[in-house]
């Protein structure tokens, strides 16, 4: 078997940023491996997420199921909430340097994550705009050029985000899930910001639901890269960075024996926009997914590219 892997690290907290992505970086160098991080910078704000229990279907028994506390910690748990959301680019400001200076990729995960999952779709174009801005003024701060790159905390993108991007003139997003890079097209409007979706599910998703351990989700992705479309995982730094690395470093190993190349997002899009003309539309529709609370946006049918 070969296959292609991209690895997506989304990065939601300080505890991720700080402690989850030294860790990644240190079994991502053993391995030889390049992948691409997605950083929120702003204000941790994780204990508002508390508050989604009361809102939103399935959140307190995923909370239940992946054992959260205990991952977390009682402190990320209540930023936002008893405690003050500490902003986490300036509380570790070496570490996105760090991560390019690997090789790795550096893309924006947001600015403040739990806002943007819970509040994007009431938002007017204008606050979407602010918030993009805050998280690039951020990123600025910390590495000597712009994020090109996008991935929407909770994988929540509507037109007004996109059109945002678009208009920063970002390379491409990675705000889905789907299959396969696509245009993405809402109602009658086709967005011409290219969409690199994660084609996997999660580990958290996955994870005790019908019995599913850390080796039978590694299971699933290498049966998964026998297909001949490259594949993209999201991890993130607060998990497969913390109690899961044994397991992420387990399927890095397996990956690596049975021949599987790795490549960085931003390297498939450069790639893919040589001959945009190729690439499909397709609509994007909220829908929920086993093992995750609320929607998340996804990749509807192909359609062909636009002429
Ligand atoms: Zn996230």
């Amino acid at each position: 078997m070969s296959g292609k892997l991209g690895i997506k690290i989304d990065v939601d907290t300080l505890a991720g940023f700080a402690k989850g992505v030294p860790a990644l970086l240190r079994e991502l160098e053993e391995q030889e491996v390049k992948a691409s991080f997605f950083l929120a910078l702003g204000p941790d704000n994780s204990g508002k997420a508390i508050f989604r229990v009361f809102r939103q279907r399935g959140f307190l028994q995923k909370m239940l199921r992946t054992r959260a506390p205990a991952i977390y910690g009682l402190k990320t748990m209540c930023y936002g909430t008893l405690l003050p959301a500490p902003l986490i680019g300036a509380a570790a400001p070496e570490i996105p340097a760090r991560i390019a200076a690997a090789g790795h990729e550096v893309g924006l995960h947001g600015y403040d994550h739990v806002r943007w999952h819970d509040q994007l779709f009431r938002w007017p174009p204008a606050a979407i705009s602010r918030e993009i801005t805050a998280a690039q003024e951020s990123f600025a701060a910390l590495l000597p050029h712009r994020a090109e790159a996008f991935a929407a905390p909770g994988w929540q993108c509507s037109p007004a985000s996109r059109e945002v991007l678009r208009a920063e003139n970002f390379l491409y997003a990675s705000d889905t899930r789907g299959s396969t890079p696509y245009f993405p097209r809402f109602g009658h409007t086709v967005s011409p910001l290219l969409e690199i979706p994660t084609t996997l599910p999660t580990l958290d998703e996955l994870l005790g639901l019908d019995g599913c351990r850390p080796r039978d989700f590694s299971d699933l992705v290498l049966s998964r890269l026998t297909q001949t479309s490259p594949q993209v995982l999201t991890i993130h730094a607060e998990l497969e960075g913390g109690p899961y690395l044994d397991d992420f470093a387990q399927l890095l190993r397996r990956c690596r024996q049975q021949g599987v190349a790795f490549f960085r997002l931003e390297d498939w899009a450069r790639e893919l926009l040589q001959e945009p003309g190729k690439i499909p539309v397709a609509q994007v529709v909220n829908r929920r997914l086993p093992g995750r609370a609320g929607t998340v946006s996804c990749q509807g049918n192909l359609e062909a590219p636009p002429s």
